[in-house]
């Protein structure tokens, strides 16, 4: 008796779970996935900051309602910040990539604004610093006189880092070497993050993002000495490499920045915000390792030289940075 019990309650057990099983088919025929080959990644870019303050007001900021929302898709630790305690660094995920995270603002990369919809975004804590004078302006920027520390990142930091990039390319493989940048690469005028100390030569060494080779640098830097290029064709060179540049043919403050934030990605020891020779030589050895297909354009002089190209003797500026 016991066991035609136990068997009608098997029984009835079984009809319900394929009625379940039946209700959610139907449930769910509404939808139905049929994967397109015709797709890719939203994300084309990859942009790298750096947070000035610690880990724990870096951790506020970018994840607590404020009247100022920022936020990053990835937030790596620094070792010794006392506000991360003592447990092994790790990477701290605040946004899904599928998702806006509020980490670039007003920027331009390659013939792209408004990055936040196509990049992923990721702070390192590095405590730069400044000293404010109580008095003074500073001669190069019109703003206040400060002076500037930048620390250097890590190891613990950006071996976090390589190991993150692995798993982001992984997962949009469209991302060119071009296209690992910093956010003063795409808001030059704004931005000096990640700043001069951030180790972006030792990062193309791993593979990740760009860099030239110096025997072009050398061929280049041997070829404007013999024939300097006119400060327009360097404009042209730099709106090529990717960033947002009017072409005025003048040394003004927009080109100053954008030469700021070329100088600190590619040769952060002469920020110096003058277009030198040797930063021409550079941006070159680039644009023929990257995009050699721009090359013939870009070095062909349209107008006679004038006073606006870089000369040997130039003046070099004080690097004007601020964070
Ligand atoms: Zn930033």
């Amino acid at each position: 008796m016991q066991n035609e019990t136990h068997m009608m309650l098997r029984r009835i057990t079984a009809l319900f779970i394929t009625f379940v099983a039946a209700f959610n088919i139907v449930a769910c025929t509404t939808t139905q996935t049929t994967d397109s080959a015709n797709q890719n990644s939203r994300v084309s870019i990859i942009v790298i900051h750096h947070t000035t303050a610690n880990f724990g007001d870096s951790l506020q900021i970018l994840t607590k309602p404020s009247s100022y929302p920022v936020s990053s898709h990835y937030l790596i630790p620094e070792p010794g910040d006392p506000t991360y305690g003592k447990s092994p660094l790790k990477i701290f995920k605040l946004v899904d990539e599928s998702r806006r995270a509020w980490h670039a603002g007003t920027s331009y990369w390659a013939g792209k604004s408004g990055l936040n919809d196509q990049s992923i975004g990721i702070e390192l804590v590095n405590r730069t610093w400044c000293h404010a004078s109580d008095t003074g302006v500073n001669p190069y920027t019109g703003g206040p006189d400060r002076l500037c520390f930048y620390p250097d990142f890590a190891d613990g930091q950006i071996a976090l880092l390589t190991e993150l990039l692995d798993e982001i390319l992984e997962r949009h493989p469209d991302v060119k070497p071009t296209h690992i940048i910093g956010h003063s690469d795409i808001a030059p005028g704004r931005k000096i993050d990640p700043g001069p100390r951030f180790p972006w030569q030792r990062l193309a060494s791993l593979g990740y993002g760009a860099w030239y080779d110096d025997a072009t640098v050398i061929q280049y830097w041997e070829r404007f000495r013999a024939e300097p290029l006119p400060l327009i064709n360097l404009q042209k060179a730099l709106a090529a490499y990717g960033y947002e540049i009017e072409l005025t043919g003048e040394i003004d403050e927009q080109t100053r920045n954008v030469v700021r934030a070329f100088q600190l990605h590619f040769q952060p020891w002469a920020v110096t915000r003058e277009m030198t020779r040797e930063s021409a030589a550079i941006l070159f050895a680039l644009l023929d390792k990257y995009y050699p297909e721009r090359l013939d354009e870009l070095l062909q002089v349209e107008e006679p030289l004038d006073s606006t190209a870089p000369c040997e003797n130039e003046q070099v500026d004080e690097p004007e940075m601020t964070p």
